[in-house]
């Protein structure tokens, strides 16, 4: 197999306007980014307001491990073999940060003949969302400071701003710094620090935001800082919501670009799955579903955090019904979830793959009990046996359920087109989609309703501090919120080392956050990381144009 950016250079793409048009979507309503990427007019959106929506399918997977899933490159597969089929169809995925590209090799645009194009515009700068909404979450930040510079008539306590900064890069160095430091006349110094752009609560926002109004009503809410008397202080009461709107007016509307067989794609925003609910935008999202009859999305991490925070956070919020769930597995992942190392996955293991089963029947139950249907998409490897694959077949079988061998990062979308016509099918048997918990449950039986129902662990343990801190966000008028957790994707418990389908574990609450403008109570379980690092040899050291101008080491 060619690398992947070489097949995505041989593509032939579409003028994105005839894109659009396999939709219905008028040119007029296209903004042009270059001739190969467009936004979608905010306008345009507001007029497909009433009519009837297509049918929702996540695509989610089992814990991942080393050895790798595929999750957009299954959602592009199965997006291109549901078109290949006849089906007007759109995909909906996450935009990428830029940070981990310097990093580690890889993209986020799927892989093999299961691509979207333009992958190196979307890994890169693509159409600047990302830089708009550092842009407007920094102008908060320096409103805050300049704030408490000009008198702090709001009385804020700066040792409790909360309000960090952010970067989109990944950069250790900032994780903790002072500012305000060389005298009187460049404020008060005070402990900060950045996170990464993607955990910026502004992209949350932008996210789970219906529309410009909704949006800066969110940004609005979004607590800053507190009193000495732990008052808190809103983005509002900064006065920074109007103009942050302004920044993001554009960053809003969703991206419209194509995969290698020209199947629409709407690439938009990108919340980090950990503490924040890592799909991509609802308002990409709702507007697929009105313009095409199948829409195939992707959660972050696997289904015990991805596909939960969909359901319980995106579909409950923004009243989105999934029809069908695709869980991605792969006969690697499956023998790591039995207990190899990563160096061992290429000879013929079928006890090891039966071993590791459990992880993926615990997350086929844990799908259904959503009331979604559900199919195993069987990603497969070159070094998959048959063994392997009868194995993880008739597993599946005895779980009620199906698994369907997929080859799209082979073949491309004739590579997936029994999975296409499985969901079909399964979309058409009528999901009753239902959340997990009541909105007006109390906070900390949610968060012991997700460790129990979906972990499976024993018991939560939780200091008194945090208790008495969701309590006090009840009583504040936060009851209502949604859990977002942010535990280890590796496991169904704490443990990242714990895989397979572990029970009766205890799940340790380290800390709570109030994301007040998004919408959610964090739940932090957990070592969690909001500024990544770069590793001893960063991808960006062989990164370099070539004589062509074309990116050389990307991926
Ligand atoms: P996820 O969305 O689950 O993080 P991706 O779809 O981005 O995973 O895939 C991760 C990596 O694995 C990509 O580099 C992709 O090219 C590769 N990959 C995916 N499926 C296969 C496959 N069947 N064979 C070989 N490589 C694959
Ligand atoms: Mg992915």
């Amino acid at each position: 197999m060619p690398y992947d950016i070489e097949i995505a250079r041989a593509a032939e793409k579409m003028p994105i306007s005839e894109v659009g048009e396999k939709l219905g979507i008028p040119e007029a309503a296209l903004i042009p980014y270059g001739r190969d990427k467009a936004k979608l007019d905010a306008r345009f959106i507001r007029g497909l307001a009433g009519r009837e929506d297509g049918k929702l399918i996540l695509v989610t997977a089992i814990n991942p491990t080393p050895a790798g899933e595929g999750k957009t490159t299954t959602t592009v597969g199965l997006g291109d073999a549901l078109q290949r089929i006849g089906k007007k169809t759109a995909i909906c995925i996450r935009e990428a940060s830029l940070g981990p590209n310097f990093g580690m090799k890889g993209g986020a645009a799927g892989g093999g003949r299961a691509q979207v194009i333009p992958m190196e515009d979307m890994n890169l700068h693509f159409t600047g969302d990302f830089h708009a909404v550092t842009a407007a979450h920094n102008l908060l930040a320096a409103m805050i400071d300049n704030h408490m510079y000009w008198g702090n008539a709001l009385e804020i306590d700066e040792r409790r701003v909360t309000w960090r900064r952010v970067m989109d890069m990944n950069d250790r160095a900032l994780r903790e710094i002072i500012v305000g430091l060389g005298g009187v006349s460049n404020g008060f110094p005070r402990q900060t620090g950045f996170d990464i752009t993607v955990a910026s609560e502004v992209m949350a926002c932008l996210c789970l935001a219906s529309d410009l109004e909704d949006l800066q009503a969110r940004l609005g809410r979004i607590v800053v800082a507190y009193r000495r008397d732990r008052s808190p202080i809103t983005c509002a009461d900064i006065g920074a919501d109007g103009a942050m709107v302004v920044l993001l007016k554009e960053a809003m509307q969703p991206n419209l670009v194509q995969t290698l067989e020209h199947t629409p794609a709407f690439v938009h925003g990108g919340p980090f799955a950990n503490i924040a609910h890592g799909c991509n935008s609802v308002i990409a999202t709702q507007s697929a579903l009105k313009l095409a009859d199948y829409v195939v999305t992707e959660a972050g991490f696997g289904a015990d955090l991805g596909a939960e925070k969909f359901f319980d956070i995106k579909c409950r919020k923004a009243g989105l019904k999934p029809a069908a769930a695709v869980i991605v597995a792969t006969i690697r992942a499956m023998k790591m979830n039995g207990g190899l190392a990563k160096d061992q996955l290429g000879s013929e293991n079928v006890a090891a793959v039966e071993k590791g089963c459990p992880n993926l029947g615990r997350h086929i139950a844990n799908t259904k009990a959503f009331g979604v249907p559900v199919v195993v998409a069987l990603n497969h490897f070159t070094s998959d046996t048959e063994a392997e694959i009868a194995a993880v077949k008739a597993y599946v079988a005895k779980q009620g359920c199906e698994a369907v061998v997929c080859r799209h990062w082979a073949d491309g979308g004739a590579g997936a087109v029994e999975l296409a016509e499985k969901v079909v099918h399964l979309a058409d048997t009528g999901a009753m989609f239902a959340p997990l918990y009541p909105d007006d449950m109390g906070l900390f039986d949610k968060i012991d309703t997700i460790a129990r129902r979906i972990y499976h662990a024993g018991d939560v343990i939780a200091d008194k501090k945090i208790r008495d801190q969701l309590r006090e966000w009840e009583a504040a008028g936060y009851r209502d919120l949604p859990i977002c957790m942010a535990k280890t994707p590796f496991s169904f418990s704490t443990d990242p080392l714990l895989r397979g389908a572990p029970s009766g574990h205890t799940l340790p609450i380290r800390e709570v956050r109030l994301s007040a403008g998004a919408g959610f109570i964090v739940v932090i379980c957990g070592e969690i990381m909001t500024m990544p690092g770069l590793p001893r040899n960063p991808a960006a050291a062989s990164i370099r144009l070539n004589a062509d101008g074309e990116i050389e080491g990307l991926f």
